[in-house]
């Protein structure tokens, strides 16, 4: 794969570091990475393994042909790719009208805690099913330490308010013109959070337990 079709697979421009490379290749991985398209058609997983291994390869062409240190204080190609300032449709399907999402999932174990980000331009469609999982995720791992209690409740804030742009969206349309998203058609919707049996049964043990120790405490104080 020649360098400029890389950098366009990547969302890059000609001047982005290996740093810039890498964050975009993250970022694109996690919404294209075909695990997530898997309870869709066979041509939309077909079509979600074809971006991945696209993608991988225009990581694998970049990685050691770009400049390793990235220019601070300047505005970046990355950062202008992430958050464009023009209109454009869906990172998966292409479609439009399409909205900055920037979402969170908490993994915690006792003191420790991991963060998973999501960060990508997305029609309602795309960005609902998205949302869902991640949503879905961080309530049933994100509650099972101290630091990741408060933190957490954060995370689910942030990711509510995008749920709530997502909700206002009008669904997708048509397809941009000459939009190089790899998907020819917007994600099928996933289960709503409220229907998933595993973010109940952890969100709702989790405040039984701090009801518990609340109670207790009370009970050793009369
Ligand atoms: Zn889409």
């Amino acid at each position: 794969m020649d360098d400029s079709t890389a950098r366009r697979v990547l969302g890059i421009g000609a001047s982005a570091t290996r740093e810039q490379a890498r964050a975009a290749y993250k970022r694109r991985a996690k919404i294209l990475h075909p695990d997530r398209h898997a309870t869709t058609s066979d041509a939309a997983r077909r079509d979600a393994e074809r971006a991945m291994a696209e993608l991988n390869e225009a990581w694998r062409a970049l990685r050691s042909d770009t400049v390793p240190t990235a220019n601070r204080g300047e505005p970046t190609d990355d950062h202008r790719a992430a958050r464009p300032s023009r209109p454009r449709g869906c990172e998966i399907c292409g479609h439009h009208p399409a909205v900055w999402i920037d979402i969170r999932s908490l993994t915690a174990l006792v003191i420790l805690h991991s963060t998973d980000r999501y960060a990508a331009t997305l029609c309602k469609n795309c960005g609902t099913a998205i949302w869902r999982d991640v949503q879905a995720r961080t309530l049933t791992l994100g509650w099972w330490g101290i630091p990741a209690l408060f933190v957490n409740l954060a995370v689910l804030v942030n990711n509510c308010g995008y749920g709530v742009a997502l909700r206002e969206l009008a669904p997708p349309t048509t397809r941009v013109a000459g939009s190089p998203a790899p998907m020819s058609e917007p994600m099928a919707l996933t289960k709503p959070v409220t229907a998933r049996v595993l973010p109940w049964v952890a969100t709702l043990s989790v405040v039984a337990a701090i009801v518990l120790v609340v109670l207790a405490a009370a009970w050793a104080q009369a």
